[in-house]
């Protein structure tokens, strides 16, 4: 029975291979080849990684719990209007899901971290896809809404997240076969550069998101006068703006682990903090998405694009399905070689 509950040690930065090792947190790790069962386990045992994954794994069944009271008390098959919305509580969903499990299983080896990681990636882009169907359907100001941006701004929107699951992917190893392959030392940037790939990875989530932002951007910090669409909302898209920019922050500076290294481990280290803001960033954007749908309902039905198959399910389809085959391309290397080889890897996530 003891046996059964036994939880591995953890290890201290000098016993992981380089491609596990984070930057200036000292002790917590899991072993580099757990099984997938020890990885479960790890989720009740405190890792480096533990709180990682509660922090997304928990308010994944909060955006599900969104989604489901969406689809059943708003009849949001037959109205239209609802549509972006549902797409947007997916990708809500989806982004916390794939990056818990990210989290959980990227210590079982090499080649499963880079996968693991890739599908996190994916998931984020398609997030900034869903961000984008839902601001085309509902965050418009009114100035803009029909004009020649509106009218480009999903295609655009998917373009970009296709680019950004791309570069991510492509900032941890290079091109799949050209500058990997199953034997990864062949591998490009992260051994090379990582502070390339770690910008490169920063310019890959902010460009869409940034993207993104345009019509909410000058809807509540440039327009003036008539058309502006000022309402009681524009507050929560505030609120989930500052977020966003912190969220940024702090993935982007390693604060405050930077600051002492080794006293944030386990619990306070900048990735937590990043998927805490996010979530919150998150909530506050769907709560601004919702009221700016609700209060604009009459306005959007008499005067905005009609919602179609084209412009908010649709598009996330196409994303999905392109997001999935360049994680497929990009894992094709690491699959088809002998299992994964910790001892000559380079560097770290
Ligand atoms: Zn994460």
């Amino acid at each position: 029975m003891l046996s059964l509950i036994k939880v591995p040690q953890v290890l201290t930065i000098n016993q992981v291979p380089k491609v596990f090792q984070e930057d200036c947190i000292i002790s917590g790790y899991r072993q580099p080849r757990s099984s997938a069962v020890d990885c479960i386990r790890s989720l009740f045992q405190l890792t480096n990684e533990t709180l990682n994954i509660w922090t997304h794994f928990l308010p994944t069944w909060y955006f599900l719990w969104k989604l489901v009271t969406v689809v059943l008390m708003q009849t949001a098959w037959q109205d239209s209007l609802t549509w972006p919305l549902l797409v947007f509580l997916f990708s809500c969903c989806i982004y916390p899901l794939a990056s818990s499990c990210a989290h959980t299983f990227s210590s079982m080896s090499t080649r499963a971290r880079h996968i693991c990681f890739f599908f996190d990636y994916g998931a984020l882009s398609f997030y900034s896809l869903g961000s984008a169907v839902v601001y085309s359907a509902y965050v418009f100001p009114d100035k803009w809404t029909n004009g020649y941006f509106h009218q480009c701004y999903i295609p655009i929107a998917v373009f970009n997240a296709i680019i950004s699951t791309t570069v991510a992917c492509y900032s941890r190893l290079g091109f799949p076969f050209l500058q990997y392959n199953h034997d990864v030392t062949r591998r490009f940037p992260e051994c090379q550069s990582p502070k390339f790939s770690k910008f490169l990875r920063v310019i890959a989530f902010a460009y869409p998101y940034l993207f993104d932002n345009i019509p909410l951007f000058y809807r509540v910090f440039l327009c003036a006068g008539e058309g502006c669409t000022d309402n009681e909302t524009n507050m929560l898209h505030y609120k989930h703006v500052a977020l966003a920019f912190l969220t940024g922050f702090l993935f982007a500076t390693h604060l405050p682990e930077r600051l002492a290294p080794g006293s944030f481990d386990y619990i306070g280290h900048s990735h937590q903090l990043f998927h805490v803001f996010a979530i919150l960033g998150t909530h506050f954007q769907m709560q601004a998405v919702e009221q700016d749908m609700a209060i604009r309902r009459p306005w959007l039905t008499a005067n905005s694009l009609p919602i179609t198959f084209a412009n908010s399910m649709g598009p996330a389809l196409v994303c999905l399905v392109l997001n999935c085959i360049i994680i497929a391309l990009f894992s094709l290397p690491l699959l088809s070689g002998p299992g994964g080889n910790h001892g000559k890897e380079q560097k770290k996530t």
